[in-house]
């Protein structure tokens, strides 16, 4: 953070006028050390949800203003991308017991998954429904979808299918291990649909 900081205030001129060019190289030096706090934090997280170390703070909480606050983070890269959004979310869906932040960092990682991965012009949408004792979420895209040898594995840590134009995706393979940790924490389900070109939904039930 202290560098990410540093960074920041010699962008601002703290440390003196700085030229176009130079500017744009702390530019590039600031979203790397996001990148690098995010990876960190994800590490941490994942290596204390292995060991069974994750304290997880349950309240009863309701999932739509989470979903809402998820997607409208990602409102920005949506529009970048010219991708088409929809949000269908039931209302009156019922409390459940969930760790707010937690269900945040999961539908961030889905919706920011569907949102990467689908070529510009694509559509994403997010749908949250009340089933049989369950509340079901789902995450749908019209990205490059995903062979169904790798439907299961994609929630083990590091694992990443190969793509045609995978240079251009930057990831870390540790997202989705950690969604598949926080909803099995949850007493819930996660699950992968999808058929090679024909996009991909991720889904997830937690109980009432
Ligand atoms: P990362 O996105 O950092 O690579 P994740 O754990 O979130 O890591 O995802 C693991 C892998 O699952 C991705 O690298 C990709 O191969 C596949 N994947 C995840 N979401 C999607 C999606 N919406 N469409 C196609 N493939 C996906």
């Amino acid at each position: 953070t202290s560098i990410k900081e540093g960074i920041n205030l010699l962008w601002e001129g703290a440390g003196g006028t700085i030229p176009e060019k130079q500017k744009r190289l702390l530019a590039i030096l600031s979203e790397e050390s996001k990148r690098l706090i995010d990876l960190v934090n994800s590490l941490l997280d994942l290596s204390k949800m292995e060991a069974g170390m994750m304290t997880y703070s349950y309240e009863p909480g309701n999932l739509a203003p989470l979903i809402e606050r998820a997607a409208t983070e990602m409102i920005p890269l949506v529009e970048a991308r010219k991708i088409a959004f929809r949000k269908e979310v039931e209302t009156k869906l019922p409390m459940i017991r969930i760790d707010r932040e937690r269900i945040l960092q999961v539908l961030r990682n889905l919706i920011g998954n569907a949102v990467k991965f689908t070529p510009e012009g694509g559509r994403v949408k997010v749908v949250a429904r009340f089933i049989h004792r369950g509340i079901e979420v789902s995450v749908s895209d019209t990205g490059p979808g995903i062979k169904k040898e790798n439907l299961t594995n994609i929630f083990e840590k590091f694992h990443q299918a190969p793509f045609k134009h995978s240079n251009r995706i930057k990831g870390t393979g540790l997202g989705l291990a950690i969604v598949k940790h926080v909803i099995d924490a949850h007493g819930g389900r996660v699950w992968a649909e999808s058929e090679p070109g024909q996009g991909s939904s991720f889904i997830f039930v937690l109980p009432v």
